[in-house]
């Protein structure tokens, strides 16, 4: 079974693109529901929101605890910056789950948010959806990096850790996460 973190954002997009993929998803909003998935997915929204409802139902710890012993975990946009080792400029720190250096809103306000053609490692032509998206300042050797936008990384992957700056929940291609449930062979 697969979750999406349902504390806030953009989850039912997640949820729909699952069940186009072909599988069940369940939200996630406590502890409980963790233990009842084997794979999650961080949703877009305020990454500052996702950290302090995450803390309040102990969800930071449990999930680094999962993920670090293998559980597949994909982060879109504020869940990637919460995923993220570093958060330039920020009180708040990530979980270090995928060794990257990010900085919020570094693409602009939402006024500048944009939608643009991208070449995706593997899967080829994507339209990427950025809002008020981060931006990927350094990663880690071990970090691979699948797509690019104007030099920045925008799609990475470290083991069972997948990142997106951009929203692929928000088109209606499904290739993105058809490569994070073949990458951790859940299909
Ligand atoms: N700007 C948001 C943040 O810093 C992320 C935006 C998004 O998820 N679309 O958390």
């Amino acid at each position: 079974m697969i979750g999406v973190l349902a504390l806030q954002g953009g989850v039912i997009e997640h949820v729909r693109m699952l069940e186009r993929c072909g599988k069940k998803a369940i939200e996630v909003r406590a502890k409980d529901d963790l233990k009842k998935v084997n794979a999650l997915i961080l949703p877009g929204g305020e990454s500052t929101t996702l950290f302090k409802l995450m803390k309040r139902q102990g969800l930071d710890t449990e999930i680094k605890k999962r993920a670090k012993k293998g559980m597949p975990v994909f982060g879109t946009c504020a869940g990637m910056i919460v995923l993220a080792k570093e958060i330039i400029d920020n009180r708040e720190q990530g979980l270090g789950l995928i060794d990257i250096s990010v900085k919020r809103n570094d693409y602009g306000r939402q006024v500048d948010s944009f939608e643009e053609e991208i070449d995706v490692r593997d899967i080829g032509k994507v339209n990427a959806v950025f809002i008020r998206a981060p931006i990927v300042k350094s990663c880690g050797k071990d970090v691979e990096v699948l797509a690019r936008q104007n030099k920045n990384p925008i799609l990475l992957k470290q083991n069972n850790i997948l990142v997106a700056s951009f929203h692929p929940e928000l088109t209606d291609d499904k290739r993105v996460h058809e490569l994070f449930l073949k990458m951790n062979s859940i299909i």
